[in-house]
């Protein structure tokens, strides 16, 4: 691990201030010499491996109100640095937003989930073991320009679905997928200006340029996220399925929530996908698919089928399709038989 300065900032204007004095706002914001650091769970494996070589990190927990959970009539809203364990525990987010509180619920172990934060969680980057070592030369997100080793190397744990000829890497995270089918929105702030995002446009494809992981400029730090309330999101759940059945990145997830009329028939599906996807994935197609019939094996099964439609395998990962068709079918039929 490369040396770096440590510095605290404890309100917005000592951000300003460090931002300002450290130089961070050039080239994409994994790459920036200065880093913004709360948990730590993700960054300091990455500085500790040579991945990440920052010249400073910028302490964020002394800024005060970005731990709050707080609801309003129209959503809640979940601070940046509130701790994965709290939000998973949250009697509000347990009732209201199942999906949310057992995709935290379900990742990393608790030692990590007590001290990583929401907005560290939805930015944590890919377990790729290429990206991760860096004795492998050829790592488009790590090095720009330089080739993808996972290609024609292993690639079992690696994206079916949003791949591109320069990265075929598996977003890690499991909140996100809860995020993105809640449609949830993402507040940031920049040198003193706030602005909202939706979560469905926070992260970018690898395309041709796979280490620019999101639309963050690289001084943008994020506030929170708010998710709207409904009363469906009641009927929501996340299922993930692993390798091992704890402390363990998916292989393929998927977070449901219905909007069920009285006669049975869905109104509304959300659907994400992950473990399968090179970022947090909506499933649309499936989505649509199920507006205006009744939740059974058949439409189910219908809906897998269209999630997966454009998938891309590589030559260790084809088993990724059938696992994740199967992962959103169970994750429907249980979705659809919650009582709420
Ligand atoms: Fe790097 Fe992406 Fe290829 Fe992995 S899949 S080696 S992260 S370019």
């Amino acid at each position: 691990m490369q040396p770096f300065l440590y510095r605290r900032a404890d309100d917005p204007m000592a951000l300003v201030q460090i931002l300002a004095r450290e130089e961070s706002a050039a080239g994409p914001p994994t790459s920036a010499d200065t880093q913004f650091i709360a948990g730590g769970t993700t960054i300091f494996d990455l500085m500790k491996l040579d991945v990440m070589r920052p010249k400073a990190l910028v302490d964020i927990n002394g800024v005060r109100g970005l731990d709050r959970i707080e609801q309003s009539e129209n959503d809640v809203r979940l601070g940046a640095l509130a701790r994965m364990a709290d939000v998973a525990a949250h009697p509000l987010i347990t009732s209201r937003y199942p999906v949310i509180a057992e995709s935290l619920a379900l990742a990393a172990n608790p030692q990590l989930r007590n001290m990583a934060t929401l907005a560290g969680n939805v930015l944590q980057r890919t377990r790729c073991t290429y990206f991760r070592d860096v004795s492998w030369a050829a790592c488009n997100k790590r090095n720009p320009g330089s080739g993808c080793a996972a290609l024609g190397g292993f690639n079992r744990p690696h994206a079916v679905l949003g791949v591109s000829p320069s990265c075929i890497a598996t977003y890690p995270g499991d909140f996100a997928q809860a995020l993105i089918a809640l449609d949830a929105v993402v507040e940031t702030w920049r040198a003193g200006r706030t602005r909202a995002i939706a979560f469905a446009d926070l992260h970018r494809l690898p395309g041709d340029r796979p280490d620019i992981e999101t639309i963050l400029g690289s001084d943008e730090m994020i506030l929170g996220f708010r998710v709207p309330a409904a009363e469906w999101t009641r009927r929501s759940r996340f299922v993930k399925v692993r390798d091992r059945e704890s402390f363990e990145f998916a292989l393929a997830s998927a977070a449901v929530a219905l909007d069920v009329g009285p006669e049975g028939l869905v109104r509304q599906a959300r659907i994400a996908l992950g473990g399968v996807a090179t970022v947090p994935w909506r499933a649309r197609d499936a989505e649509a698919l199920l507006a205006g019939q009744p939740v059974t094996m058949e439409t189910a099964e219908r809906a897998a089928e269209a999630a997966f439609a454009a998938a891309q395998p590589q030559k260790d990962n084809a088993f990724k399709i059938l696992l994740g068709r199967r992962t959103l079918v169970r994750a429907l039929l249980e979705t659809s038989s919650l009582e709420i």
